[in-house]
């Protein structure tokens, strides 16, 4: 069976893509290789966020690895939070502060479309390669539901009259950004 790091300290990512690789690989996870800093991500792209994350545990464990990163674009917002997602409303991670910085920055604005772009960078033997993963959908007036993490409450997607906060992981893991970026990965791994 392959053996592959997931380069994330975000429990939920982990929860959610194990789920979703269905016991087909072996994941490992950070702390399972002794790795325990916050990994940077400086970059002003997805796509440079997520390779920038793959690199530093390639090079540092020598080890096959892939990361992702992932942002929330608004059309209304010219597709700000973005690669900011994370530190929208300033303090890293908190998704309370973001989701109300978001409904407040989108208040008087009729278009409410957006969506979720999550970009997986593999490193295997050595070669690079990118995986893309979009759900689109729409930011509510308002939080509804608790599941799921960061922007979930806020964003229905496509198709759906729930937030992501109030849909099962089950049905989340199936249709979403992520799902479809490990969707491709395992795909590839598999051949
Ligand atoms: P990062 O990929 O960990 O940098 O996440 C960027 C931001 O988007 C963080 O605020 C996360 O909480 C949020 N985020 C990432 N994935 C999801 C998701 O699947 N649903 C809702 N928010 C997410």
């Amino acid at each position: 069976m392959t053996t592959i790091v997931f380069a994330t300290n975000n429990q939920h990512k982990i929860d959610e893509v194990s789920q979703m690789l269905d016991n087909q690989f072996n994941i490992k996870t950070l702390s399972e290789i002794g790795c325990y800093e916050d990994i940077p991500e400086t970059q002003s792209t997805i796509e440079g966020n997520a390779l920038q994350k793959a690199r530093y545990i390639h090079q540092k464990f020598g080890i096959n690895c892939f990361a992702e990163d992932t942002g929330l674009e608004v059309h209304a917002l010219g597709g700000e939070p973005g690669v900011l997602s994370a530190r929208y409303a300033g303090e890293h991670g908190n998704a309370e502060k973001n989701m109300l910085k978001l409904l407040s920055n989108l208040e008087n604005k009729t278009d409410r479309s957006a969506q979720f772009k999550t970009v997986v960078a593999l490193i295997l033997d050595d070669t690079e390669y990118l995986f893309e993963g979009l759900c689109k959908g729409n930011i509510r007036l308002e939080k509804s539901g608790n599941g799921g993490f960061g922007y979930d409450p806020i964003f229905e997607p496509i198709g759906y009259t729930q937030t992501f906060g109030e849909l099962s992981a089950d049905i989340k893991n199936t249709i979403s950004h992520r799902a479809k970026a490990i969707g491709l990965l395992k795909v590839f791994l598999k051949k």
